[in-house]
């Protein structure tokens, strides 16, 4: 087991629908941690920059703007195997796919307002983790 760190956004619709709490209520109890967190609204070009993996696809635009429509709460979570562990309670992208009791199924409202984002790998976590927030920004307690 390892401790890992990820990048969680709690999205726009999770925002104005009042689930800030529910979700962090969450993830603490299934012990994973805050080390960081920032209430912003996202420019375009961060938001682009954000997901610049999906720049062509049909959605981006789109969802850029949802991305810039409303404030988002970054965090980065802490805890064993903690990529991992947000992807699971997160549930699946589309929320007519996610299993009950995820993140996705409860708090979705449509396959691109879908609540929640999670670091889908070491790799990513560590890009989406310094693309908005500085070392000293970032605590560990592990
Ligand atoms: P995930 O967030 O589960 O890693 P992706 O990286 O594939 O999913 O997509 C990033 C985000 O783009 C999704 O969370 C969702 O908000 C949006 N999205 C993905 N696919 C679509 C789609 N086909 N139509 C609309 N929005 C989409
Ligand atoms: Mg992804």
């Amino acid at each position: 087991m390892m401790v890992e760190k990820t990048l969680c956004i709690i999205k726009p619709n999770a925002v104005v629908d009042n689930n800030i709490g529910n979700i962090i209520l969450r993830y603490e109890s299934e012990g994973l941690r805050i080390a960081a967190a920032k209430f912003t609204h996202l420019s375009k070009e961060k938001a682009e920059g954000f997901y610049i993996e999906h720049k062509g696809k049909p959605f981006f635009g789109s969802l850029v703007n949802f991305m810039t429509s409303g404030p988002v709460l970054l965090l980065v979570l802490e805890g064993e195997e903690a990529i991992k562990r947000n992807r699971d309670i997160m549930g699946s992208t589309n929320p007519a796919e996610a299993q009950p009791g995820t993140l996705r199924k409860m708090y979705a409202r449509s396959l691109e307002q879908n609540a929640v984002h999670g670091s889908d790998s070491q790799v990513s976590a560590k890009r989406e983790v310094a693309y908005f927030f500085d070392e000293n920004e970032v605590f560990t307690r592990f």
